[in-house]
């Protein structure tokens, strides 16, 4: 069993995202270049806090 969250573009939905690490949490859209820090987890969890 795969514990990795897959990503999906926002826009048309493919979870073909390249994370651009340089530019911040960034993520690419290889099909319709969506360029972004928002994407979509299919699975849902809390959000951790942050303590900074
Ligand atoms: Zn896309």
């Amino acid at each position: 069993m795969s514990t990795k969250s897959s990503r999906q573009c926002p826009k048309c939905k493919s979870n073909e995202l390249i994370l651009l690490p340089w530019l911040g949490v960034i993520y690419q859209c290889k099909k319709c270049g969506y360029r972004g820090p928002l994407t979509i987890e299919k699975r849902t969890r809390k959000t951790k806090k942050l303590k900074i």
